[in-house]
């Protein structure tokens, strides 16, 4: 028990988002305001300062840490990442189990789809998200590792997937055609939430 698990996952997506975030803001320079990497770091600074030992477990640390990006993070990514993180906190199982932990990220991705209406194609990180879970499921009876590398595997894929879009959801969508080229920032992001799950939860 605890939230050991969920805390590591935590501090490992920070850590990914402070070393990518000129990376992620230069994405977001191409097709949006040039902001995501520093809302995202902002965020999860904030998310990293919070002691998970404080918690009795994971899912309480999760509700927490989506509450802190809520009230950290402006823009789109803020409410998004924050309603992914309480919904997968309030779904997280009492036992791990690669079923359970599978309920809880689907949980978290309808959650995003029921905030944002974005659907798959829409170039947003919910093309990363869907095929994500998709082989988590078809992984799951592997174990949790087993489910968590198909996801990140996946997820990276439906990232690489958003370049040649057309953004439908989101500032980028005030492109148009335009928004085609570039790979979506917060695909990119999500991708890097994931591919921590699969280091840190197992
Ligand atoms: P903002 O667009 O408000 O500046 P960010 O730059 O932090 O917010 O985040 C942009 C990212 O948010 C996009 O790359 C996209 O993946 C995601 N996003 C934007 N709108 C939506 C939506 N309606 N549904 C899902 N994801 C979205
Ligand atoms: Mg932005």
């Amino acid at each position: 028990m605890g939230a050991d698990k969920a805390g590591a996952w935590m501090a490992d997506f920070a850590a990914q988002i402070h070393d990518n975030a000129d990376m992620l803001t230069d994405l977001d320079r191409q097709i949006g305001d040039a902001d995501h990497g520093s809302n995202m770091d902002r965020g999860m600074k904030a998310v990293a300062a919070l002691a998970a030992a404080d918690f009795p477990d994971s899912g309480a640390f999760l509700k927490k840490a989506g509450m802190t990006l809520v009230s950290t993070v402006g823009g789109a990514s803020g409410p998004l990442y924050g309603t992914f993180l309480m919904r997968v906190g309030g779904a997280w199982p009492v036992e791990d189990s690669a079923e359970g932990i599978g309920v809880a990220l689907r949980a978290g991705l309808e959650g995003i789809i029921q905030r944002g209406k974005a659907e798959v194609g829409d170039k947003t990180m919910v093309d990363a998200l869907t095929p994500a879970l998709v082989a988590y499921d078809a992984a799951a009876g592997e174990g949790t590792q087993a489910a968590l590398d198909a996801a990140a595997k996946a997820c990276a894929e439906g990232r690489d997937g958003t370049t040649p879009l057309v953004a439908r959801k989101g500032r980028a969508s005030y492109l148009g055609e335009r928004s085609a080229g570039t790979q979506d920032p917060g695909a990119t992001s999500v991708t890097m939430l994931i591919e921590a799950a699969a280091r840190t939860l197992a």
